[in-house]
């Protein structure tokens, strides 16, 4: 599915782990249950606790490799996409669009037609088969300085 950046291997104790597109660590290795779980979200819940429903970790250096806990932290979903919105506005937005996806896929278990189903594109619907192509990096979603795009997903966030 070209989920992978590179064949690069990290060996941990949640796993052995390999780089995804977004530049996270994500376990491969199935032993412990972590399989497609990402590392630094498995760190911080070893070290802190779980992390609640609608909560992100946020790497504060961003360094997506500095997964040291205090470099680690929690934050709404909503004050990380607001956060990374008003610092990298030019080509963020789209990412992070496509990592809201991501997260509710792999730490949700959200199939691609659960999410067609419960978002909306511009009041439109996607189809499940665009969705993938979203997460898997092949198109951006949306014009990526359209502050309507913006609104409309933060609205999104604020109700999940
Ligand atoms: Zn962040």
């Amino acid at each position: 599915m070209g989920l992978y950046e590179s064949k690069k291997q990290l060996k941990t104790k949640y796993g052995n782990c390999i780089k995804n597109k977004q530049g996270y660590w994500v376990v491969t290795s199935n032993e412990k249950g972590n399989q497609n779980k990402l590392l630094h979200r498995l760190i911080y819940e070893n070290i802190k606790g779980s992390i609640p429903e609608g909560y992100v970790i946020h790497h504060k250096d961003g360094d997506r490799e500095n997964n040291s806990i205090d470099n680690l932290e929690l934050m709404t979903n909503h004050d990380h996409l607001k956060y990374h919105h008003s610092r990298k506005r030019k080509y963020l937005i789209p990412t992070v669009l496509v990592n809201i996806w991501k997260f509710l896929h792999f730490n949700e278990g959200w199939s691609y037609q659960k999410l067609s189903d419960n978002f909306l594109v511009d009041g439109e619907r996607v189809g499940s088969e665009q969705i993938a192509n979203y997460v898997n990096g092949r198109i951006y979603p949306f014009d990526i300085d359209s502050d309507k795009h913006k609104d409309y997903m933060l609205n999104c966030l604020s109700r999940s």
